[in-house]
């Protein structure tokens, strides 16, 4: 019996893994996972995420040997890669999760002229070229997107992993995960990464934690210092839960109870469905317009953006998040985007400036979700508030921070009490170790208003 292979990527997963299903049921197959770190050019994974990697390609190995199966590993280009194990093999056909960046699509389609790719829905709700207005064509705007998108739920009901896996006897060169050196190790910068599980099981049981909480989510989800969200945007992005797996949980809590945080959860549909029509909206304007907004470059703005990066902006609910992302992979949705709006209004620093910091530095960044919210804080995107709405700092800190979540992450602010924590040096009570607001809220804001004009 000929054997087949299952193409690996962002579904690290054996359960309601459509291509671990169908290769089972026709036979033998063995796994491959191929690190290419040409495809993607600037996309290629980020530092936080290869720790990730590693450690779910550890559990997915163990797992599908567990079950009698075989994960092969290969470095280089992913097309003559594959094309290589399945010669090896014998193989004729190929079974894969269909994903929607622009490199994977590509990969797929030169895959295609060679061998039987056979591709699944899988990593979102719904395939997006599904969801259409009433006149056939594609979203631009999320809130009837996830309208058309809720029409079609529940997903299918998600199935479980195969009870046991072959895999044909032949000899395969594959790396050692090892060898591929994804772990930091001179300096082991991620210490602080120990809070996360990576891995099917890990992904279950944050679900499993989060659930309880699905109903305070619409009024917790906006508090930095409470654990009112999921943490599930690793494991989604890895695809080591599946979408519809997350729906069907979620849905068991009630509808109503549930709708506030599977519409975030949508999101992801959303912005897989900007990037399958936009496929470069990781560097371009969702806007024209925007092609032409003057950001500032140059040293003082490298310093500036340097500062931002290691949380020394001045404005402490900026540096919480900056350093909550250094040390642990993660920030919290609120935090992000004033973090985000404060690098580009504040600061005027082009949005793809920022959206390159996140791409190596958080466990979730996502090509997709990551452009979505870069532009859409920017108002470059296509479904976004214009750039003249400017975020004010301070009010979000004191609106949705009792302080906590900044004494967590500045120590040198713990001692402050009371209000005067979102904005020290104004209260006089700064220590000096901690740097003064890079700029004045008031002269940023008519500096970024002149700025949208010209
Ligand atoms: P929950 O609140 O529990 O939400 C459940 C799931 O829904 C998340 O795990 C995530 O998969 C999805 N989701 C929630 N909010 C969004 C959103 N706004 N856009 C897309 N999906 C969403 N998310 C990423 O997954 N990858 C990124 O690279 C990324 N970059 C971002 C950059 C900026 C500037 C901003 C403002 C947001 C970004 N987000 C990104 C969205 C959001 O911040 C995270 O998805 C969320 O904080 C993850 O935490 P959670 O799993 O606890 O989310």
């Amino acid at each position: 019996m000929t054997a087949s292979l299952v193409w690996f990527r962002q579904d690290l997963r054996l359960s309601d893994q459509a291509a671990v299903a169908a290769a089972t049921h026709e036979g033998p197959w063995i796994g491959v996972y191929v690190l290419d770190d040409a495809a993607a050019g600037p996309w290629a994974i980020g530092g936080a995420q290869r720790w990730w990697l590693h450690h779910s390609l550890t559990a997915l190995g163990e797992a599908i040997r567990e079950k009698g199966g075989r994960l092969v590993l290969r470095r280089g280009d992913v097309v003559k890669e594959l094309r290589a194990v399945a010669e090896a093999v014998g193989a004729k056909s190929i079974h894969a999760i269909h994903h929607y960046e622009p490199w994977w699509q590509a990969a797929e389609e030169a895959l295609a002229r060679h061998l039987d790719l056979r591709l699944y829905e899988g990593s979102r709700l719904a395939a997006p070229d599904g969801v259409l207005t009433g006149s056939h064509t594609r979203y631009r705007v999320f809130t009837p997107f996830w309208r058309a998108l809720k029409e079609q739920m529940p997903p299918p009901t998600p199935h479980p992993a195969p009870s046991a896996f072959t895999a044909p006897h032949v000899a395969i060169d594959g790396d050692r995960l090892s060898d591929w050196d994804l772990l930091p190790t001179k300096p082991d910068w991620a210490k602080g990464f120990d809070i996360w599980t990576p891995g099917e099981v890990g992904g279950r049981e944050a679900l499993a934690d989060f659930l309880p909480k699905i109903e305070d989510y619409d009024h917790d989800r906006n508090m930095p210092a409470i654990e009112g969200t999921s943490r599930l945007s690793p494991h989604l992005h890895f695809g080591e839960v599946s979408p519809a797996y997350v729906w069907h949980r979620a849905a068991k809590h009630g509808r109503a109870k549930a709708e506030p945080w599977l519409r975030e959860v949508a999101w992801r549909d959303f912005a897989a469905n900007v990037i399958d029509i936009l496929p470069d909206y990781g560097r371009k304007n969702g806007r024209d317009a925007y092609d032409h907004f003057r950001w500032r470059t140059g040293a003082a703005p490298d310093r500036d953006f340097d500062a931002w990066t290691k949380g020394r902006t001045g404005y402490p609910i900026v540096d919480a998040g900056m350093r909550e992302l250094w040390a642990t992979g993660i920030m919290h949705n609120r935090v992000r985007m004033i973090a985000a709006s404060f690098l580009i209004k504040h600061l005027l620093i082009d949005w793809r400036r920022g959206e390159r910091w996140f791409w190596d530095t958080l466990v979730d960044a996502d090509y997709g979700n990551n452009a979505v919210n870069w532009q859409w804080v920017a108002g470059t995107g296509i479904d976004s508030n214009p750039f003249g709405r400017i975020m004010a700092p301070l009010v979000q800190s004191r609106k949705f921070d009792a302080g906590d979540y900044i004494r967590e992450w500045v120590p040198e602010l713990r001692e402050i009490e009371g209000d005067a924590i979102h904005n020290p040096h104004e209260a006089g009570c700064a220590p000096n170790d901690y740097p003064e607001p890079l700029i004045g809220h008031r002269e940023a804001r008519e500096r970024a208003l002149a700025a949208a004009k010209s």
